[in-house]
């Protein structure tokens, strides 16, 4: 099922993202705790690409496992990065076999090495190339990433938004952004797509931050702004698990309500293989969700 289609609803919903396994021996492990996440009846799940430790192979396995079996619509990441344009045909091809129809289209992250390098004989740089191959491969539903406080490799956000204008007229039915902790943060950055002619649906990326380690990995992946709100809390509850997984949970529960109430409609949850934590926010909003 194409996501276009779920997301017509007029209703808050909720999709949570997984990623795959690092080893063979793993991919039960993770694909138990996949049907764990769609029975909670998600509006979608999505399957990163070799992101967070992951393996890349198991990304369609996961994605068609779960849509098979428990029929939530899943949408599989893909980067192009590091890839050849015969790699990322094969890929595409897999993804037709395996009956995908979502395809988040990335460009990957460059590894420190990679970032001084000479790039020029790179069969891809930029997403939007990749989104051009995907839209005319085939009847993909496709989306792209997006940074409400600027992707780190752009000067400014007014570059960083006519490039990814480029993206989303080369062929993005919608996009998700990088995880924030501030809403305010999230709104403005609506108000400039959208005065960029930037239309489609914009899913805002929540993490729930459930202990103080997973702060730091946070902060080196996506650059977060931590309001002093969020600080204060963490100060508080950092050195006691149960209580810091509890009021992170509150608090991305916090961002949902605030986002919902300023009418945004689907809301992506990073919930990182943690069924708990997806099922407790569920709860939260059980009575807003019905
Ligand atoms: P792009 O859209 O190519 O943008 C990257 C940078 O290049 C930006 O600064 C942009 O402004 C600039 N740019 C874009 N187009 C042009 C152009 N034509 N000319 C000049 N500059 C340009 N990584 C993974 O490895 N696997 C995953 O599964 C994964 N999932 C993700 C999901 C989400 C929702 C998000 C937000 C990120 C995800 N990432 C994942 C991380 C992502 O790969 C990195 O953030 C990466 O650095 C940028 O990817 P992108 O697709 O946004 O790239």
């Amino acid at each position: 099922m194409k996501l276009t289609d779920v997301l017509k609803k007029d209703k808050l919903t909720l999709s949570f993202e997984v990623f795959p396994p690092k080893t063979e021996t793993t991919l039960e492990d993770v694909l138990a705790t996949t049907q764990k996440i769609a029975a909670l009846r998600p509006a979608f799940v999505s399957v990163t690409y070799g992101a967070g430790g992951g393996t890349s192979r198991y990304t369609l396995a996961i994605a068609e496992n779960m849509y098979k079996t428990t029929g939530v619509p899943t949408l599989a990441h893909l980067t192009c990065i590091s890839s050849t344009r015969q790699t990322v045909a094969e890929r595409i091809a897999d993804m037709k076999a395996h009956g995908i129809e979502n395809v988040m289209a990335l460009r990957g992250d460059l590894t420190p090495e990679q970032k001084g390098s000479d790039r020029s004989d790179w069969d891809y740089h930029h997403a939007c190339e990749l989104v051009r191959e995907l839209k005319a491969a085939g009847d993909f539903c496709i989306g792209g990433a997006c940074y409400p406080e600027v992707h780190p490799e752009s000067v400014d956000s007014r570059e960083d938004i006519s490039h990814l204008k480029e993206k989303v007229d080369a062929g993005c039915d919608f996009l998700t952004s990088q995880m924030f902790f501030d809403n305010s943060l999230y709104y403005s950055f609506l108000y400039r797509v959208r005065e960029a002619g930037i239309t489609v649906p914009i899913f805002p990326g929540i993490m729930p931050i459930t202990s103080a380690t997973q702060i730091k990995r946070a902060i080196e992946l996506s650059g977060s702004f931590m309001p002093h709100r969020f600080l204060a809390l963490v100060d508080r509850f950092g050195q006691d698990p149960e209580a810091m997984k509890q009021a992170g949970i509150a608090y991305a529960t916090d961002q949902i309500i605030d986002l919902y109430a300023n009418g945004v409609r689907n809301v992506h949850v990073y919930t990182m293989n943690k069924p708990d934590v997806a099922a407790k926010i569920m709860d939260n909003l059980s009575a807003i969700l019905n």
